[in-house]
Formats: C-alpha cells, structure tokens, sequence
C-alpha cells in the first residue's frame, strides 16, 4: 500500500501518518523521498499483511493526497497509476527525466589518451556534455581486453573537465570500482560528473544492485538483463531505489536470441512505452549492444541510426551510443562504432526524431 501526500507536506504531518501505520502489527511502514518531474513526491509505503489495512483510515488524514494497493513487487519504481509523477533529477548541473533529451556518444572502452580526447573534442563543438566510458569491461573470455580500469581514470575525468562533459557514464561491475572512482574525481577535484552504469551481465548481481542502490553521490544506468523477462528486471532495478537511490535510467539493450540475426541481439525497443507505462524511470536505447554490427540499410543509414530512431520514437529520452576515432583499432565492440565524423548527423537524427515524437503525442491517438 502506498500513501502518497500533498507536495510541500510538512514533516509533522508525515509523522502522524506513520505513526498510524505503526498501529498495525505486521506492517513496516518506510518513507520514501524522490524528485519527480513537476514536484517533491513523499510517499509512505506500508510492506508487509496490509489486506487488513482499510485505505480510507489514511485517506481522511491531513497531509494526504491519495492511497493506492499496489500488486506489482517493484513497489517504488512502478507506476501504479496514469498519474504517477514520473522520476526526474538533476545530476552535476544536468536534468534528467523524461522530457530531457540526452545523446551518451563516447568509446565503449577507454583505450589511448589520443582517442578519448578526440571524442570528448568532437562532443564539445556539438555542444554535447554527456559521454559513455568504459574503464571496467565485463568480457565474454577471461583473455580479451578488460579494460584499463582504475589506471585511465585520472586523465579520462582530467579531459572530460577540460572539453566541459558533465555526466560519463562508465560501468562498475564491483563495489571497489565505485570506491576508486570516488578517489579519482575526488583526487582530480571533481572536473566531472560520473553515471554509474549495471551492465547487462549484472542485472541480477543483487549485491552491486544494494551497494549502488545505498549511495547516493552518483546516479545509476540500469541495463535490462538480455536473457531475463522485462518484469524480471523491473524488480533488479528497484533493488537501486529500495536500497536508497531512485535516481535511475533504465535502459533497453537488446536481448539475447538468435531471433534477432543479422544483428547481435534483438532490438527490445517496442517495450519502450511498455517501460513508460509500468515504471516512473527515464529511458534510455542502447542500439550499439543491440544492434552490434556496423551494418549501412540500403538508404545509407547505419542500422545503429535506425534503432536510435526506433527508441526516440517510442518515447526514450536518452541514448547510449558508441564511437570510437579508429573503430579498426578499438579494443572493444569496434565493429558497431560508429566514427567521430558521424556524430554530427547521429545528433541531428536523435533531436528531429525526439521533436516528431513531441508533436505526435501532442496531436494524440483519436
Ligand atoms: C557496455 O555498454 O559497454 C556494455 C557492456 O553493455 P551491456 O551490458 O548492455 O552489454
Ligand atoms: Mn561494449
């Protein structure tokens, strides 16, 4: 059961509201706090034998908007109805939410200083501040490239401070590597923002879902499992938020199915709106992952292009893209790179596209 009070309640009102729910054996009552996209959302969830709970014995109490039985477990994520603010927050001076727009273009691994300087370049005179970084690589085989790890940080964070990027998401696929990028920013004086990224592989790593989910320093890029249900994922996620942060994208990344050949994995993005309409979480396409192969559509489109306009399309706010300067010589998904002189027409592609979705659902469905 949640509660969900007025914006702007006082912390007294809250008070006598879960002293009430305090009343009943059996029911833990936990206060939660998040930004939505409008207002300050406090809410009071009742976990535990609420069947017993009447709801209208909290909804004549001051201070409270509305009562809702939930039946999905992704209790703080979920949307549990039509008008559910959605999540929104602010990152380093960056909005996110589901009316900000934002193109994560950048190397799936960190490999030489000359390469990361040329993207974050590239991103600068676009105007782009947000970037993706890979210094942990979670690899197939124990004998590819597993990235330079805590080694490339001091100079990665140094040149994003430099060409003016404020969020780099990076994946961490252990607790330590959150501890060694807190000292590197620190070390560096914080030039930069980091979004901390679970990767697919780790969606149901429950352990590194509770240590990014208990701080609060950096938000978090949630990957879908590629081989677990949505709904499977939907409660990995709300591993981050029940632990303490709600500050979380989830992203789409393909699944895994050889359904989806020629490309590496099939393109989820038509669960989009489905993501919309169960969860209050931004969203974020990964057409990289998904599609995998530097494949060019007969109208002279990579197919990354394409799957980036199938996510914008239906409502995705944020993409996560790879390029890489020389994608021959990259150590890490080189072939479905795309190449630094695209990223002009890749940005201009994701915001005509964003824009039409805009007037689409201004215009409606009758
Ligand atoms: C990545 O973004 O570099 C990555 C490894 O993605 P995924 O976890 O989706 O495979
Ligand atoms: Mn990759």
């Amino acid at each position: 059961m949640i509660v969900t009070f007025e914006p702007g309640v006082d912390d007294d009102v809250v008070a006598a509201v879960v002293r009430q729910a305090e009343r009943y054996t059996g029911v833990e009552p936990k206060l939660h706090r998040f930004d939505g996209a409008t207002e300050h959302i406090t809410e009071l969830h009742l976990v535990g034998d609420t069947m017993a709970v009447p709801t209208d014995d909290f909804e004549s109490l001051p201070g409270v908007r509305r009562v809702v039985r939930v039946s999905t477990k992704y209790r703080i994520i979920g949307r549990h109805r039509p008008d559910d603010e959605a999540f929104g927050f602010e990152y380093n001076g960056v909005r996110f939410g589901r009316d900000e727009l934002h193109v994560f273009a950048g190397l799936c691994a960190v490999d030489t200083r000359r390469h990361i300087d040329e993207m974050m370049r590239a991103l600068a005179a676009q105007g782009v501040v947000t970037t993706r970084m890979g210094a942990y690589k979670p690899r197939t085989s124990p004998y590819d490239f597993q990235g330079l790890g805590a080694a490339c940080l001091p100079w990665v964070f140094e040149l994003a401070g430099r060409h003016g990027i404020k969020v780099v998401a990076m994946e961490v696929t252990h607790a330590r590597h959150i501890d060694e990028i807190v000292e590197a920013l620190d070390r560096a004086g914080e030039p930069t923002g980091v979004m901390l990224q679970i990767g697919t592989r780790n969606a149901q790593n429950f352990e590194l879902l509770k240590v990014v989910g208990q701080q609060d320093r950096f938000p978090v890029l949630f990957k879908r499992g590629m081989g677990i249900t949505l709904e499977e994922s939907f409660n990995a996620a709300e591993y981050v938020a029940n632990h303490g942060n709600p500050n979380i994208v989830f992203c789409l990344r393909g699944v895994k199915t050889h359904l989806g050949e020629p490309h590496r994995n099939l393109v989820d993005f038509g669960h989009v709106p489905v993501v919309l309409r169960q969860t209050r979480l931004p969203v974020c396409v990964d057409p990289s992952h998904s599609v995998g192969r530097p494949y060019v559509a007969a109208d002279g489109l990579p197919d990354v292009f394409h799957a980036v306009g199938q996510g914008l399309i239906a409502g995705a706010t944020m993409v996560l893209v790879d390029f890489h300067p020389e994608p021959e010589v990259a150590l890490c998904d080189g072939p479905q790179a795309l190449r630094v002189h695209q990223l002009p027409a890749l940005l201009d592609y994701a915001r005509r596209v964003r824009e039409t979705y805009e007037a689409v659902v201004a215009r409606g469905a009758g």
